[in-house]
């Protein structure tokens, strides 16, 4: 066995193999992967194996079809082909309009992607599938490249190859302890022998959380049980003469693809069971749990009602098996959070199909620090300390009971909730308000006008769309107040914090005492990783000078990694988070500085606090640090509170605001006002796979800085010119927002995708942000939106259509 590596990949299911592989791939040989027993032992050699390319973010949609591409690829190896039914087609059924006007949004964003799903209806369904009966269904998404894979042989397939290349496998190796050395790398001590290496890759299925202990982590990675069956042949199926396509079914929670001349039926059941929370037996290896039918007697009967032809069909074989979730049903694929040279790709749920274009993804960002994608959406940092195995248990057993029930836009799941919450929680409910989940946060959406009120789950604008436009209007006319909680915040001190935040922004950041600025970091390729509010806080009985950092509700620990990563040996920088102990009020409004002139003795006047101040005072009597900043649009003050004082604070603010008709507004007014505004969000329209002056903040850059993080790619960038442009729309439909990832057409090709969607309630326009081909970007350009499968004019308009002088904030 080696006794160095640059890579230990810890576990050799198909997000280990894939892993080792794909390094490989991307010119690093000097890998190895060490697993404790087969390859293919744990979940992987008894998975259903089916290859979707189907996903709910574009993300999602290319790392599949990396996936069935590669896959292909290896089924046609001349030297070594593996099994793999590719292209069968698959269905996702639906027996609602509102599920197939989801599907409908799904094609539209695949589309952009170069993947082309079909929706169908109800008969042509019957007509793919003729298996199936058409009762209580209306249609279906059609997935042409939808197929199955032999699990054993796709793992032994990309090991073989990942050797070739130079990597090394040892089986039947348990990794039983992890050690890390001062400079950051790493001993992996197996029982055959220890090896040193610069990075270790967590791949260990259901036995993530045995291996995260080594290292003192503790994965928000549950288990649940998972069954399919298979039949003996099925007649209609012979005589049928050709494959049967895939199918998944939320509407009775089983899916179903051919299997030989039979049906393999997999069950996502209601009555459903968590597994190995006290521990796993070392000794489940190539093992199943006890079947058991019983459980699954509900789901059953839809599969049998759908497909008659199951009813007289006898049962070869049942399989039960573990399978891994996470909070929020994707997986963990990245660097784990506050470690150094340590990743993961663990809770997958549907690996095999996904475990191609995971171990991709994973393998670029350890080689080059990022991947070619945006993956917030599977990154291990976009849970914070909220998040454990007893939360992810609760939100497994939901989302496996939903698990082809796509979430529709706003709707908030129930289980494990409340997470975060703040002392003004109850009082936001006893006022109606209606929560979202913000990383954990109860955040309020809107105010409801009735206990009882409860919208519709629909693409459409729905019945919440009065209230939110009075919630804004009266931000407009009058003031406002919302809570933010769970924004985030670090505290930045040391002699050096100032230069060491000189580098980390490609922009100039104000060093003024009393002065706040917003500011962007690039990654080392220049394109954006981040957006920092950055405020300095002058001494005071409350501290010395303070650098203080704000930034996206979810971005702690991404932020905290990259902030932490770039400190210098030899640089005095201490940062501290302060995320779970403050909380933000929002007074905003034309009359937003007579209520805090009304509740703090400081002179809030134009000239002594003008636009872009903070400053420490009081709020009444809570101690408060207050910014000139909005979000909004209208004059604003964001009041940081610490939470112990957070009610008293609200008091004050709300006692005051009585006099100037003050009401609380929601988090979706903020977002509609942001969106008139040209405000940009995190991880909807700030993505790493763009630069700052293809999204438009070529404002916020300067290129004769001395020297910042990613400069030099951006120099290169800037010369060679934007690919793509970031610009506002205005769109010619009144019942339906545009949603994130939506196609933007001409002459049947896709020519930019929608990054955010909103209705602007003071410019009365249907808003959206989308990246469209540089030629396509002036004010003025029309262009069509597939939205929901209706061809939609839009209109490149102004970025920021509201105020676009500013006068309403500087006032
Ligand atoms: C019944 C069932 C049907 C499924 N159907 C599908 C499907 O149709 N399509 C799909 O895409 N997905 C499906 N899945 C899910 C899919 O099978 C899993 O997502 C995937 O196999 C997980 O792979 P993995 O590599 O993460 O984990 P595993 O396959 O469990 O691999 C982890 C490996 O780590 C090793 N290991 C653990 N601890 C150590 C240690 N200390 N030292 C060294 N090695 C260690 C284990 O021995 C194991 O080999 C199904 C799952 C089940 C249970």
């Amino acid at each position: 066995m080696k006794k160095h590596a640059r890579v230990v990949v810890i576990g050799g299911g198909i997000a280990g193999c894939s892993t080792l592989y794909h390094l490989t791939q991307e010119g690093w040989s000097d890998v190895v992967l060490v697993e404790r027993n087969d390859l293919t032992s744990g979940t992987t050699w008894h998975s259903a194996a089916q290859v979707t390319n189907f996903g709910m973010n574009q993300t999602m949609v290319g790392l599949k079809t990396h996936s069935i591409n590669l896959y292909k690829e290896l089924a046609n190896d001349p030297a070594h082909p593996i099994n793999y039914n590719h292209a069968d087609g698959g269905i996702r059924l639906a027996n609602t309009e509102q599920q197939m006007q989801g599907y409908r949004h799904f094609a539209s964003m695949a589309r952009g992607m170069g993947v082309d799903f079909e929706v169908i209806d109800a008969k042509e369904c019957k007509r793919r599938h003729p298996l199936i009966s058409t009762d209580n269904l209306t249609g279906g998404l059609w997935d042409p490249l939808d197929g199955d894979i032999d699990p054993y042989q796709l793992c032994h397939s990309l090991t073989r190859r990942a050797r070739k290349a130079g990597a090394e496998v040892y089986t039947d190796t348990p990794v039983t302890a992890l050690e890390q050395y001062k400079d950051g790398t790493w001993k992996v001590i197996t029982e055959h022998g220890d090896i040193d290496c610069d990075i270790i890759v967590n791949a260990c299925g259901y036995r993530v959380n045995e291996v995260g202990a080594m290292m003192g982590v503790l994965h928000p990675v549950a288990s649940m049980e998972h069954q399919y069956f298979l039949t003996e042949d099925i007649p209609e199926i012979v005589e049928a003469g050709h494959r049967m396509p895939l199918l998944r079914c939320p509407i009775s929670d089983y899916y179903c693809r051919q299997d030989k001349n039979g049906l393999l039926i997999g069950f996502y059941e209601q009555n459903c069971k968590t597994w190995g929370m006290d521990g796993i037996d070392p000794n489940f290896v190539n093992a199943l749990c006890p079947d058991d039918l019983e459980r699954v007697a509900d789901v059953l009967d839809g599969a049998f009602e759908r497909m008659p032809a199951l009813m007289n069909a006898g049962i070869r074989s049942i399989i039960n098996g573990p399978i891994t979730y996470t909070i929020d049903g994707a997986p963990l694929v990245g660097k784990i959070p506050g470690k150094e040279n340590a990743f993961c790709i663990i809770g997958l749920r549907a690996g095999l199909g996904e475990g191609g274009g995971h171990g991709w993804l994973l393998a670029q960002q350890i080689v080059h620090g990022e991947a070619c994608y945006d993956t917030w959406c599977i990154d291990p940092r976009r849970f914070t300390s909220h998040t454990n195995v007893e939360m992810t248990s609760l939100k497994a057993i939901e989302d496996y009971q939903n698990e082809f029930r796509f979430h529709f836009p706003h709707e908030h799941r129930p289980a494990a909730r409340p997470a975060k919450t703040t002392s003004l929680t109850p009082v936001m409910a006893a006022k109606k308000g209606s929560f979202t989940v913000v990383n954990g946060w109860e955040r309020v959406e809107y105010f409801k006008p009735s206990e009882d009120f409860q919208p519709s789950l629909s693409f459409h604008f729905d019945e919440t769309f009065d209230i939110v436009a009075r919630e804004v209007s009266n931000v407009r006319d009058n003031v406002g107040l919302c809570e933010v909680n769970g924004f985030n915040r670090f505290e930045i001190t040391g002699s050096d914090s100032q230069s060491f935040i000189d580098r980390l922004f490609c922009g100039n950041i104000t060093h003024k005492p009393g002065r706040v600025g917003l500011g962007y970091l690039l990654n080392d390729f220049g394109m954006v990783k981040s957006e920092a509010t950055i405020a300095n806080i002058p001494a005071s009985d409350r501290g010395p000078n303070r650098m203080w950092y704000g930034s996206a509700a979810a971005s702690e620990f991404h932020d905290m990694d990259w902030l932490s990563q770039h400190i210098n040996p030899d640089e005095n920088v201490k940062i501290k988070s302060l995320t779970n102990d403050q909380t933000t009020l929002i007074v905003a409004g034309p009359k937003a500085r007579e209520v805090i002139s009304a509740c703090s003795r400081e002179d809030w006047s134009k000239e002594a606090f003008p636009w872009l101040s903070v400053r420490e005072c009081f709020i009444g009597f809570s101690a408060a640090t207050v910014m000139s900043v909005s979000f909004s649009g209208e004059l604003a003050y964001e009041v940081h509170v610490p939470n112990s004082s957070l009610y008293a604070a609200y008091l004050s603010l709300s006692k005051a605001g009585k006099e100037y008709g003050m009401t609380l507004f929601g988090s979706r007014a903020v977002e509609s006002m942001r969106m008139e505004k040209g405000f940009l969000a995190w991880k909807s329209d700030l993505l790493t796979e763009f630069d700052p002056f293809e999204t438009g903040l070529d404002r916020f850059v300067n290129l004769n800085k001395d020297n910042f993080i990613g400069k030099a790619d951006l120099e290169k960038r800037f010369k060679h010119g934007p690919n793509q442009k970031l610009v506002c729309l205005s769109i010619d439909c009144n019942h339906a927002p545009a949603h994130a990832g939506a196609s933007l057409m001409e002459d049947g090709k896709v020519i930019g995708t929608i990054t955010s969607g909103e209705w602007g309630h003071r410019v009365n326009l249907n808003l959206a942000y989308a990246f469209v081909n540089p030629d396509k970007s002036k004010p003025g350009t029309k262009m069509i939106l597939d939205l929901l499968g209706e061809m939609i004019p839009v209109e490149v308009i102004l970025q920021g259509p509201y105020d676009s002088s500013y006068s309403r904030i500087l006032t």
